[in-house]
């Protein structure tokens, strides 16, 4: 890392800390503003921007990168996209990169992202190999599986309610420039689960994910991609062109390596379905520019739900990670109950127990093998039916677990029972003593 660099990180994570340590001494509780929008749904009376906001937005560059090492120091706040152009011209990549632009390698940790290169290395948090910390009593702390092996397993996931990220170590990977895609297409449930598995276990692919369209014959597609130095063209779907819709009818593609890893930025998966127009090539060639891609898009639903007041119940988005043994009977119960469709389905291996798993939950996955299915956007307005909590239930019935991103509806006792509790408390002693962060629970549950 270059000295300047170095001094510079140094003078602004002292002065969060300095920040943090003001607030202790007036007793006011915090919540992290790391600038950019939010990969959260909002929501009425909300309670995950409680107490004073502590600005971390300046913690935004890449402080070094080893290319012998295939290895990356950054602040939490450098974006995927500005990331992987960072990285890209010497060969390498991020091991896992969420597929939207502005989420950032502080988000990804605290959220746990994931992406279809996670059925070989897990979530973005499972690729890092260090963290420097704010604690919620102001001081500096770096945490390691080495150094604090109880710690570092703690922070991810714990969405901003422990200490704050202020810088990450992350792996690298080689990268080529380009990637070729074959969709392979199924009939129903069963068979594409199969292929999905076997195309796992036999670990020849780069990328491996999925779109299931509907319930119909072809209408269940596993993506397969694989980096290739030379392509024979390029697609793009930044602008004219969708590209969860070029799935249905293509059998293979090839396009850049930053439009493949962002590929579903232009839609924000599909998001632009929810409001049809944007899907029509006229309006796109005309307001593309300033309404597609997923930190547009998600300004633009911010500034809607304001103006409709938000709604009570906003559409269902979120992603429940599904043990792969009982993916099939997920999604009997999806087309018979759910019916949203595309559903994203990305294979998740989880390389080691995350410690924040509760013991007896995690031993209820077993199987190493979890499968998130992302649901993004579905309508949820049908009286005397909250899909929300529908989704919730079914994800704990068949032994999953999910995001907290939007709506959460677990007792207090049923969450700790899927969250380690003593785990939890015991990190928070250490990393957050005075409390000034929110609770886990009480941070993305509504008051009872
Ligand atoms: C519409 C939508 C689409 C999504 N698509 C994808 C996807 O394609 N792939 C994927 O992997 N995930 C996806 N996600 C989930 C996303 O990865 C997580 O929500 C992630 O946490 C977002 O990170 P962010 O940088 O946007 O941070 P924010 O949304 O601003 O914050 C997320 C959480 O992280 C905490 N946090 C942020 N920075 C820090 C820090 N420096 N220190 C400590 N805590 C911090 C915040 O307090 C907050 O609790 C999606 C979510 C939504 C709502």
């Amino acid at each position: 890392m270059a000295h300047d660099e170095n001094e510079a990180h140094r003078a602004k994570v002292e002065a969060i800390a300095a920040e943090v340590r003001e607030r202790v001494r007036r007793g006011e509780p915090i919540h992290i503003q790391k600038g950019g929008v939010h990969h959260f749904v909002p929501l009425p009376g909300d309670r995950r921007f409680a107490g004073r906001a502590v600005d971390i937005s300046g913690l935004d560059q890449v402080l070094d990168i080893d290319v012998g090492a295939a290895r990356c120091v950054v602040e939490p706040g450098v974006t995927f996209a500005a990331l992987v152009a960072a990285t890209l011209p010497h060969g390498l990549v991020p091991a896992v990169v969420p597929e939207l632009e502005g989420i950032t390698a502080g988000g990804a940790v605290a959220g746990c992202s994931v992406e279809s290169m996670s059925f070989r290395h897990g979530g973005f948090h499972d690729t890092c190999a260090e963290y420097e910390v704010v604690t919620g009593d102001g001081r500096v702390l770096v945490c390691s599986p080495e150094l604090e092996p109880e710690l570092f397993h703690m922070i991810h996931g714990s969405y901003g309610t422990l200490a704050i990220l202020t810088r990450i170590t992350l792996r690298l990977v080689p990268a080529k420039r380009h990637v070729h895609l074959r969709y392979r297409r199924f009939d129903d449930a069963p068979s594409f689960d199969a292929a999905l598995r076997s195309v796992v276990a036999e670990g020849q692919e780069d990328f491996v994910d999925g779109i299931i369209h509907g319930e119909g014959p072809g209408d269940f597609v596993l993506c397969l991609g694989r980096f290739v130095d030379a392509a024979p063209y390029t697609s793009s779907y930044r602008w004219l062109d969708i590209d969860y819709q070029s799935t249905r009818r293509r059998d293979e593609d090839y396009l850049t390596t930053p439009d493949y890893l962002f590929r579903y930025d232009t839609e924000c998966h599909w998001l632009t379905r929810t409001l049809p127009p944007l899907e029509w090539k006229p309006v796109r060639l005309l307001l593309g520019k300033h309404v597609l891609g997923s930190e547009n898009l998600i300004r633009w639903s911010k500034r809607l739900e304001r103006l409709l007041a938000l709604r009570r119940r906003p559409d269902v988005v979120v992603d429940v990670f599904i043990p792969a043994r009982n993916l099939r009977t997920f999604l009997r119960w999806y087309a018979a109950d759910f019916r949203f469709y595309p559903l994203w389905v990305v294979p998740y291996r989880v390389p080691v127990p995350y410690p924040w798993v509760a013991r007896e939950h995690a031993a209820r996955f077993r199987d190493v093998l979890l499968v998130d299915c992302a649901v993004y956007g579905k309508r949820n307005t049908e009286p005397g039916r909250d899909f929300s909590q529908l989704l919730e239930d079914k994800t704990y019935e068949l032994d999953g677990i999910k995001t907290l991103i939007s709506r959460n509806h677990h007792s207090r006792e049923r969450f700790w029972q899927i969250y380690d509790e003593p785990a939890y408390r015991a990190a928070k002693a250490r990393l957050d003593p005075e409390g000034v962060f929110a609770d886990l629970y009480d941070k993305f549950h509504p008051e009872r």
